[in-house]
């Protein structure tokens, strides 16, 4: 008998993606047909209110690679990444978006390296042509507040579009933390690496699923739960104050040793500027130690990562070879 074709899980979140998903489905089916290994595709509907639940039952029966999971709500992208990678079987799991914005093509080559021994294959985008100016600059700002303070360095204009082999997939599964980052989880866990770059392309249809509060939500979890830099701030303002304290005792004393005291003005406005400065750092620090204090009351409710409605697997027996 020869030796059963490697077996690859492909995950992919959807949003309300109706519009784009059709399209995609074909491109994809375009790049994975001619490759030798048997496919499972997972898409993960992270509570879609538009048609891509219908959409989605019709390509899984009519292509019997597919599994589809649904989240009883909208839980978010990284929660739907992670519900699609807990489910996913296989040797080689891929993760990618579901607009076109990561171009299937790539596939083959993360396979090739991924069998030459290559554990985690990370992608990045090439040159940002596609974003908007506002996209690419809050993303630089965010790679380089977040490789500055971080304790894990993440990969610039790195995508949740990625290749774990099975132990890496393993490991990032263990790690059972609420507030997910997964690109820095990825590279947390460590495993031979390596990056490959692409051109990011047009989204096929519809419109950008990650509004301004989806990004500033993941630049909080990324940046708190990756750093403690944000305690120190408070830390090393705490030593500046005192100091500018000391700095003040020797200036006053210093009127007091010359015998100058009249030359002391009743010093209203200097009073007023230390007392709103030192009061709004303080609010920044308490606000800080809320956001820690918050996630920890998070984590310990232990809550799941999300919620699934229904998970229907593939129609092709995993354990049959394929003959894609
Ligand atoms: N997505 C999701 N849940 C969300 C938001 C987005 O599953 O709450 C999916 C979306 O359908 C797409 C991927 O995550 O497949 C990336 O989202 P999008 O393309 O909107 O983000 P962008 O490329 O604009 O950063
Ligand atoms: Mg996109």
């Amino acid at each position: 008998m020869p030796e059963p074709l490697p077996r690859v899980g492909i995950v992919i979140p959807l949003y309300n993606e109706e519009e784009a998903l059709p399209g995609f489905h074909r491109m994809l089916c375009q790049s994975i047909d001619a490759l030798p290994y048997r496919f499972t595709i997972y898409y993960v509907n992270d509570g879609s209110t538009d048609a891509t639940a219908r959409l989605l039952e019709e390509i899984r029966a009519a292509d019997e690679r597919v599994s589809v999971l649904e989240l009883s709500r909208n839980f978010g992208h990284q929660a739907a990444l992670t519900a699609g990678l807990d489910a996913a079987e296989g040797d080689y799991v891929i993760s990618m978006d579901g607009d076109g914005q990561h171009p299937p093509e790539l596939i083959g080559e993360m396979l090739r390296l991924a069998e030459s021994g290559v554990e985690i294959v990370l992608t990045q985008r090439a040159e940002a042509g596609s974003l908007s100016p506002f996209k690419r600059r809050s993303a630089g700002l965010f790679y380089s507040l977040i490789n500055r303070i971080g304790e894990t360095q993440v990969l610039p204009g790195g995508a949740d579009f990625r290749l774990l082999a099975r132990k890496p997939l393993e490991a990032l599964k263990s790690m059972p933390e609420y507030h997910r980052f997964l690109r820095g989880m990825v590279s947390w866990i460590g495993f031979r690496t390596v990056i490959l770059p692409y051109r990011q392309p047009e989204r096929l249809a519809g419109k950008s699923k990650y509004g301004l509060r989806k990004m500033l939500r993941l630049a909080r979890d990324a940046v708190f739960s990756f750093s403690l830099v944000p305690l120190y701030i408070g830390l090393s303002m705490g030593v500046l104050m005192l100091f500018l304290a000391f700095l003040e005792v020797i200036y006053v004393l210093s009127f007091w040793v010359t015998g100058n005291q009249a030359g002391l003005e009743p010093g209203w406005s200097s009073l007023m500027f230390v007392l709103l400065v030192v009061s709004g750092i303080l609010m920044i620090l308490l606000g800080f130690i809320g956001v820690y204090t918050g996630f920890i009351f998070q984590e310990v409710k232990g809550r799941p990562v999300y919620i699934l409605r229904k998970s229907e697997p593939a129609r092709r027996p995993e354990s049959e070879p394929g003959e894609q």
